[in-house]
């Protein structure tokens, strides 16, 4: 459990940062392509108004298209108003194309910057201004910028920091499991101690009891005694002791599975003979509430699995069964093995039927539905969480059916 819990909060503590990182970056990323592209935009914009000036008197003196040369990543297309193109400085070639037909279809704002993210990392930004003389505007200049190195430039960063990031959730996740362990430990220290106290003080009661219980039974049979009163009172005393040592023991059983101190004796065994054991045994109970037990389970069913567990696990089940089934009620034991070659046995009876509510709870330890009428027959609601423990040891399910007031069926299912 606790290693499971550690090994939970490690992963938790490294998605985390994952998600952290994960947006950190994207955002560092984003915020250096617009930081660069802004300053870009700003040095475009106070440069287009030159060269519109500068177009505007060229434009004066005579209208042959003439290349102007080529700028550092800047280029610039002048129109005069019939479209023709008057002054250039040509955009690089790979970029001319996209740059003509951007401005073909209108898609350059005006006095304003637009950054275009075209096909093959291509990335440039781009401004129109109108050329004027006189207040008159004679022409359209428009300028863009190729600041495609700068966008893989900063790729290449973002990529770097993905690098560090990886780098550096790897020493989350192992220090998220060490400081895990360092959380988990003293929890786990103090549990395994209480489990300890558990496991001895259960132990430590069960000798007393037995005194206490043999001692009991020397009085009732002493035959100075005679007074039918100290008689009942004996048999009470009797009667408490034994529901204590039944207490004492499954405690003592839960704190051992806790401890994984027993281990399963793991064989193959007989299941019909432990179940036509079990329910010859419970016969006599049962008999005592007129209650029917049919035993519908088949010989030859051979199991494997710690046969004095299984035996355990079996009398809870049929236990319970006689317990929580009123008078002259029937409870049918049957058995049988499934195709896929899993074995299967069930415990159904017609009695009192659990609800939602308690099917899911009725495992958990100290759990009693009806709490008065549990104790009074002598239950502390330990059985099913032995029983499920026993069942989790062999890696095998159990299935609860159940309709309130009409009957409840407990199935369990061993590979
Ligand atoms: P213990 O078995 O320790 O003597 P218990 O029988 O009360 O005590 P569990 O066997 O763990 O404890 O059962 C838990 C609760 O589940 C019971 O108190 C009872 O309310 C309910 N329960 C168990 N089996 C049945 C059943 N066959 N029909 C109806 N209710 C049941
Ligand atoms: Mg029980």
């Amino acid at each position: 459990m606790f290693y499971q819990s550690r090994w939970r909060l490690a992963i938790l503590y490294t998605s985390m940062m994952f998600c952290i990182f994960a947006v950190m970056i994207f955002m560092g990323y984003r915020g250096m392509l617009w930081a660069v592209s802004s300053e870009q935009a700003r040095e475009l914009l106070g440069v287009v108004k030159d060269i519109a000036d500068a177009d505007a008197l060229l434009m004066q003196k005579d209208d042959m298209p003439e290349d102007l040369g080529y700028r550092e990543r800047m280029f610039f297309y002048a129109f005069d108003l019939h479209g023709d193109l008057q002054y250039y400085s040509k955009a690089p070639q790979w970029l001319e194309d996209d740059v003509l037909a951007l401005i073909q279809d209108g898609q350059v704002p005006f006095y304003d910057v637009a950054t275009f993210e075209l096909s093959d990392d291509k990335v440039m930004i781009i401004t129109a201004s109108y050329i004027t003389f006189n207040d008159r505007i004679i022409g359209v200049v428009y300028l863009g910028k190729d600041i495609s190195a700068l966008y893989r430039g900063a790729t290449k960063y973002a990529y770097f920091l993905l690098m560090l990031a990886l780098v550096a959730l790897i020493l989350a996740g192992i220090l998220g499991y060490y400081l895990s362990g360092c959380v988990i430990r003293p929890m786990q220290n103090a549990y395994e101690k209480q489990r300890q106290f558990t496991a001895d003080a259960s132990h430590e009661l069960r000798t007393p009891l037995s005194v206490i219980m043999s001692s009991a039974d020397l009085l009732y049979n002493d035959p100075s005694i005679e007074s039918p009163f100290l008689k009942q009172v004996i048999a009470d005393v009797k009667d408490e002791v034994k529901k204590m040592s039944k207490l004492v023991g499954d405690l003592l059983v839960i704190a051992r599975n806790d401890n994984n101190a027993e281990k399963l004796n793991l064989q193959d065994f007989d299941l019909s003979g432990s179940l036509h054991q079990v329910v010859r045994n419970m016969q006599p109970v049962a008999e005592k509430k007129h209650i029917e037990i049919q035993d519908n389970v088949p010989e030859g069913i051979v199991c494997h699995g710690d046969e004095q567990k299984i035996k355990q696990l079996i009398l809870i089940l049929v236990d319970n069964a006689v317990k929580y089934t009123p008078e002259n009620g029937c409870i049918k034991v049957s058995a049988q093995i499934l195709k896929n070659k899993k074995i299967r046995f069930s415990v159904a009876d017609n009695g009192i039927g659990l609800n939602e509510e308690d099917k899911a709870k009725i495992f958990e330890r100290f759990y009693r539905v009806d709490k008065a009428r549990s104790r009074a027959m002598g239950g502390s609601g330990l059985g099913l969480a032995i029983a499920k423990d026993i069942i989790d040891g062999h890696k095998g399910f159990i299935y609860v059916e159940s309709q309130l007031g009409k009957g409840t069926t407990f199935a369990v299912e061993l590979p």
